[in-house]
């Protein structure tokens, strides 16, 4: 049976793109599921989340209760942290941002990932010393994934692609486990970050075909890895085109004049975004 689902973070009104991917969802999935994604309490407001249920209800879907809040769900991305911490995939990083740039400048060449320049993995090379004085002494660390252990551990893995990436790649694709490098999965003030989460709860919640924009793409690389390392089953994914507004730019949730109650409030009617959308 296909499982899909809609995973907004409630960081601001939904708009035309959201639109796309939850109809998307829920037409392709025999159960469809909302997830929210509200890990980063600092950025989503209640208010969002309650428009998002609004906005979708406008749109005549209809999701399973109860639904899904990452914010409760700290627990579960814990213990994924200890099964990572048990296989030794993980070690502190002390590193502050202003560092990582600097030693960055400093190499000759520095590897790019979907997210800008990979961690030069500075902190890999501390001993069990230096770390343990560290964290005693009290200062901050993220917790990062050792990437060349968890390529290793892994072994060669591929994710089914039923949509289009940005690059329209479909089909078997090849997960290149060093994409993001030694990636951040836990910070001091989220202990669990997007990559962790969605893995966990994709899993956690029987999610068979992930459908999302391919902005996402890139991400499934990582994924895909980290759902190995968990022992995770594999959805397989559809990844759709963005969504771009008349310039041709992708819609962003700073801009407040293409929100879906903003539309609505001009009187705009769902089945007319609809033909805009798929028509
Ligand atoms: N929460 C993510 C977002 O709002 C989407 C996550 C996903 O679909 O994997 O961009």
């Amino acid at each position: 049976m296909i499982v899909t689902r809609f995973a907004p973070s409630p960081t601001g009104y939904l708009h035309l793109g959201h639109a796309f991917a939850a109809i998307t969802a829920a037409q392709a999935g025999k159960r469809f599921l909302v997830r929210i994604e509200d890990i980063d309490t600092t950025r989503c407001r209640p208010q969002f989340e309650a428009a998002i249920f609004e906005d979708l209800a406008w749109f005549g879907l209809d999701w399973e209760r109860p639904v899904l809040r990452q914010s409760e769900r700290f627990d579960a991305y814990r213990a994924a942290l200890a099964k990572l911490q048990e296989q030794a995939l993980l070690y502190p990083c002390f590193c502050t941002r202003a560092e990582i740039a600097a030693e960055i400048a400093r190499a000759s060449e520095a590897p790019h990932g979907p997210e800008g320049p990979v961690y030069p993995g500075t902190c890999r090379h501390l001993s069990t010393e230096q770390r343990q004085a560290r964290i005693t002494s009290g200062a901050p660390y993220a917790l990062r994934l050792d990437s060349q252990k968890a390529a290793f551990i892994a072994g060669a893995l591929t994710f089914e692609e039923q949509g289009v990436g940005p690059k329209d790649e479909h089909g078997v694709i090849t997960v290149d486990p060093l994409l993001f490098g030694d990636v951040v999965l836990a910070r001091k003030e989220t202990s669990a970050s997007y990559h962790l989460s969605v893995a966990v709860d994709d899993a956690f919640q029987g999610v068979t075909l992930v459908t999302r924009g391919n902005d996402l793409f890139s991400a499934t690389h990582i994924q895909r890895v980290l759902q190995t390392l968990l022992g995770l089953p594999a959805p397989a994914y559809a990844h759709h085109k963005l969504i771009l507004d008349e310039n041709g730019k992708k819609f962003s949730k700073r801009d407040s004049a293409v929100t879906l109650r903003d539309l609505r409030a001009n009187g705009v009617t769902p089945d007319q975004i609809k033909a805009r959308l798929f028509g």
